[in-house]
């Protein structure tokens, strides 16, 4: 899919063969076969990669995931389109992925702590704050940064902040990173409406997920003045179409063993029905491969933004362009996390803070530039939203290969 993506732009750009090849294949791949001593004294060997897929605009940057059903060849895919992420967006990384085949939910803490340090112990000698600089992603969180910037800075015998982003902020995280990719999110789907005369105060909206991306996204749009009719989590979906309590959900019942489903005021529904709720925007934001030939057709949105990556298959795509349905894509709607990722890292590296006025200003910013990048790019070519974002991303990865030119 990442390389079918790629060729589509490529026709679009023209690129030559050769170019073609160098953005088609990941840079460097590194795959480990580790031991760690479980509790029980017990050793198990865990496998894990290191893909980083091109550095010609910067040092790469992705996150790790910790996974069983991770293999290398998705690993490289999402290297691939972090390439494509931070182009579009235009800050300076290319994209990298790391990833261990584990089951997390078999491991104690002490386990997870020592799974990390040596993985990351494994791999150093191919990540660093200036070369590559990992993150967090499915399985993985800000404690699980810690321990990676713990264990860079052991072996480098001082503390080394900018080694990772996503740290708690007493390690040198960064204001605002928990919301960006929510923030981003909305802010996309603000300049969305916007173009399509689209009035967000009053409008509907329905948000599937309802975890970092999710639950940041709807609570402002709420604030924004929007209804959140529908959410999800992976307990079940629920509706009312006179509007969900969102902060309530989210501090009484997310993340409980029941999940959203236990609050009453409200008409609980399939997670099929949820996708096809008469609405105005729809923000998948939960796993990938949620739209799809099946149900496409029935969606009623006028917009979707995607919040998660890789929400619409290919053939969903076709449908919603057919139907006149604006898709955001995941490259430009979910890129908020990167930013506020690379804002840590500058701040990291300067040992200097911001306040969260700042970072938020900075990330809508970013975010409004780039949104209005990619629609101008959408119109001259007439193409669909998800085209035109990989058209900006890989013309600039290509020029700038062009321009720093193969070594030797
Ligand atoms: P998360 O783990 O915090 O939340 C995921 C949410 O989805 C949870 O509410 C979970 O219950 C729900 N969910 C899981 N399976 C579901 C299903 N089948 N149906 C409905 N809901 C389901 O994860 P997150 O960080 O919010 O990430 C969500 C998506 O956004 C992922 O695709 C991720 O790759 C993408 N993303 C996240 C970030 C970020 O900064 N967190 C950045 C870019 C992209």
């Amino acid at each position: 899919m990442a390389r079918e993506q790629l060729a589509t732009a490529a026709r679009y750009l023209d690129l030559n063969d050769g170019l073609h090849q160098v953005l088609a294949s990941p840079m460097r791949s590194l795959v480990v076969n580790f031991p760690v001593v479980l509790d029980n004294g017990e050793v198990q060997v865990f496998e894990g990669y290191r893909v980083q897929h091109n550095t010609s605009r910067g040092p790469t940057k992705g996150g790790i995931r910790f996974h069983p059903d991770v293999d290398l060849h998705e690993t490289t895919a999402l290297a691939m389109w972090m390439t494509w992420k931070c182009a579009v967006v235009n800050i300076p990384y290319g994209g990298a992925k790391g990833s261990v085949k584990v089951d997390t939910k078999q491991l104690s803490m002490r386990e997870l702590e020592k799974l990390t340090r040596r993985f990351i112990s494994d791999i150093s000698i191919v990540v660093g704050e200036r070369s590559d600089i990992p993150a967090p992603d499915i399985g993985t969180n800000a404690q699980v940064m810690a321990w990676i910037m713990d264990t860079v800075s052991m072996h480098a015998g001082y503390t080394v902040p900018g080694c990772v982003t996503g740290k708690p902020i007493e390690l040198g995280g960064s204001e605002g990173r928990v919301e960006a990719t929510g923030r981003g999110v909305v802010t996309a789907m603000e300049e969305a409406a916007k173009s399509m005369n689209l009035n967000l105060n009053g409008a509907k909206i329905v948000v599937q997920g309802f975890g970092n991306v999710g639950s940041v996204a709807a609570k402002l749009a709420e604030a924004g003045g929007a209804t959140i009719i529908g959410i999800s989590d992976a307990t079940g979906a629920i509706y009312n179409d006179k509007g969900l309590p969102v902060a309530e959900l989210y501090n009484r019942y997310s993340g409980r063993d029941g999940g959203i489903r236990e609050y009453k005021d409200c008409q609980q529904i399939t997670n099929e029905e949820l996708l096809t709720l008469p609405c105005d925007v729809l923000i998948p934001s939960a796993i990938a491969a949620q739209l799809t030939k099946e149900n496409a057709d029935k969606v009623k949105a006028k917009l979707i933004v995607e919040g998660a990556n890789g929400p619409t298959t290919p053939e969903a795509d076709h449908i919603f362009s057919d139907k006149g349905i604006l898709v955001v894509p995941d490259v430009l709607a979910n890129a908020g996390g990167v930013v506020v990722s690379y804002f840590e890292w500058v701040q990291d590296l300067q040992n200097f803070f911001w306040e969260e006025n700042e970072v938020n200003n900075k990330l809508t910013r970013i975010m409004r530039h780039s949104y209005a990048a990619v629609e101008s790019m959408m119109k001259a070519h007439k193409t669909d939203m998800r085209t035109a974002a990989y058209i900006i991303g890989v013309k600039r990865v290509a020029d700038a290969t062009i321009r720093r030119g193969i070594y030797p």
